[in-house]
This record gives C-alpha cells, structure tokens and sequence, in this order.
C-alpha cells in the first residue's frame, strides 16, 4: 500500500508499504477513506517532535472502514464507519479512568499514531485498543462531516469544556486557525454573551465574518483595547489562547479580567514567560495541555443533530498519490488553504 512516511528532518516521501496486520487482540485493521494534514504533521517534518520515529507513517486525523478486528475487540467490527482517535489510551489506567486519556500509562499511551506508530496517510492503518481508539460514525453523517472528530473538533470540544464558560461571560478566542475554529464552534456551543476572536490572517478574519457573523473579531495590536471596550468587568471572563504565536500568550493574560480563566491551548515552539509579579493580585487560573480525546462519541452526536458542523474548514481535497501538492499548500498556507482532504488514491493510466 501506500504510505506518506517521515525520512528525516525535513523530508516525507510516499512509499510502498506491506498492509498493516494485527500485533494484538485489541487492534483492529482500518482502511483510511479519508484523512487529512495536521499542523503536528509539519512539526514532525520541521524536527520540532523528537518523539517521532522516522521511517513511521505519518498523519493522526482520519475516518475510515474497519476491515479486521483482533479478537478482544468489543464495540465495532468489520464493515464499520469509524472515526480513528488521534491519542492511544488503554482505558483503564489511573488517568484513563479519570478522562485524563493524554496521559495514559501505557507505553504507546497519547499520541503515538503517525509519531511513534504507523499513522494514516496511507491506505490501511492499525488502530491500537480499538474500543476506546475508534467510534462509529452515524449513518447521517458523512465521512467529511466527521473527518475532524478525532483530533482538531476534540482538541476545540476539550479546551471548551474545562475553560468553565457560562452564559454571562466574554469569551476571547485567540487564533482562527483550524483549532481556533473547532474551539469557536465548541464555545458557542456553551452559549456565552460574547465571542471575541483575535486573529491577524485577513483571509482567516474574513473566513469567521462570513460564517460566523455573531462572533466579533479583532486584531493583535487592537485586541486589549477591543476586549476593554466590549467586556462588562475590565477584560474576558474565559480567554482560550489557541494561536501560539510569539506574542499570543502575553496577550491571553493581558486581555483577561480579574480571576478569569486562561485555557492554552497552543503548542509553542519556544518557552514561555510567566510574568507573576507583573500579574500579582489578578488572580488568573491557567489551564493548560494537549487533549483529552476522551468525547469523541458525544462529539458525533453533536454533529449527527446539526449542532457541530465542520465542513466550511475543508477548502482543498487531493488524493493520496497527489498528497505531496497538498503538503506544499497546507505548508506554505496557499490559495487560502485551511484544511485539506485526503482521499483515496486515483488510479493512473
Ligand atoms: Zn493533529
Ligand atoms: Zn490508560
């Protein structure tokens, strides 16, 4: 088959690869029908994850059609529509059994798909502890429709549903990238009295003017002024800081209120300055981490009764034998890209 695989720093080559088999009686075989890039994908390339092993495949998001289940396999079986989790986690550990699934002891626990194991840009994927790894996806709900549930939706439901927001508050989103606005749809969800979202791209701000005509929207310079005048109690009451930029962390706790709640969300590529003695007395709760994809099934729902819909994020699609174009504008953020589709190979005569 073919899979997209990491050479070394710098360098992705598609390859001929054996069909994967089953290692263990929890896996189960998933032929991808449809995957996608990730910016974590680039990180892989750019030789920020040290984690990543090369000669692996890469890519984490993905839905596809189970073709083979090991023998402990319990909740989908061949011929199932699947969403495929971007996080391995046993389910029964310490921290599975709290929902704190990223941190699952075992040793392929968190994100191992497409970094330490054979991830899916490639025809066929193994799928460690498929029951808690894989959910079926509604017959009214299509594969496009559910392609982000397993890593970018769950990241942006996880970062809405630990940042406590209410219906009174100001919610400051900062980044409308492809997670910013899997966290935007996320927040509204929870129905606060303003959305801000702050972000710099003139083409990403025209993206959330034109399908997200409530959300009020600001730019990096103007943003803690912006938030000043549109807050009822001096700043936001929730800030989710999702665009890990240089200057984005500084302006998620500038632009809150007093005792607010600041979710990261972001991955930065450098530390961070956490300057107390300039904030001492505005008493801020930092959250902070990578997702708990533990909502993948409810994320699905969601999607099944109208309420999540990703499909306006999904601007290009090639098929794998072409992924190397869709590396190029996903890399260079071209033509407006904001994610891209994967589809299945197309034959060449
Ligand atoms: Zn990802
Ligand atoms: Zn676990």
């Amino acid at each position: 088959m073919l899979a997209y695989t990491y050479i070394s720093k710098g360098n992705f080559k598609l390859q001929e690869k054996p069909l994967p088999q089953i290692e263990d009686s929890r896996d189960a075989i998933v032929r991808v029908t449809l995957g996608s890039i990730c910016t974590s994908d680039l990180h892989i390339k750019h030789g920020s994850v040290p984690r990543a092993v090369p000669g692996i495949t890469v890519g984490h998001e993905m839905v596809g059609i189970v073709e083979q289940t090991g023998a402990d396999v319990t909740t989908v079986k061949p011929g199932d529509r699947v969403t495929v989790n971007v996080e391995t986690f046993c389910g029964e550990c310490f921290f599975c059994q709290k929902g704190f699934v990223n941190n699952c002891t075992d040793p392929h626990g968190g994100w191992a798909l497409g970094c330490r194991i054979d991830g899916g840009q490639a025809e066929y994927v193994r799928v460690p502890y498929a029951d808690s790894g894989l959910n079926r996806i509604p017959d009214t709900v299509s594969d496009e429709q559910a392609l982000f549930v397993g890593d970018v939706l769950a990241t942006g439901f996880w970062a809405a549903r630990i940042s406590e927001i209410t219906e009174d508050d100001t919610v400051l989103i900062i980044g409308a990238g492809p997670t910013g606005i899997c966290t935007l749809l996320c927040v509204m969800l929870k129905n606060p009295k303003r959305i801000i979202v702050c972000e710099k791209s003139p083409e990403r701000i025209q993206f959330v003017r034109e399908h997200y005509p409530d959300v009020l929207i600001t730019e990096p310079e103007t943003c803690q002024k912006f938030v000043l005048e549109h807050s009822d109690h001096g700043g936001a009451d929730v800030v989710l800081e999702v665009a890990g930029s240089d200057d984005s962390f500084h302006l998620a706790w500038e632009c809150a209120r007093p005792n607010a709640i600041v979710t990261v969300v972001a991955l930065y590529d450098k530390p961070q300055l956490l300057p107390l003695p300039n904030m001492y007395g505005k008493n801020l709760t930092f959250k902070t981490g990578g997702v708990d994809g533990c909502d993948c099934a409810e994320i699905l729902h969601l999607i099944e009764e109208g309420k999540i819909d990703t499909t306006p994020l999904l601007t290009h699609r090639f098929p794998l034998n072409e992924i190397e174009k869709a590396y190029h504008i996903f890399e260079n953020k071209l033509d407006g890209v904001i994610k891209i589709a994967i589809t299945k190979v197309h034959p060449v005569f």
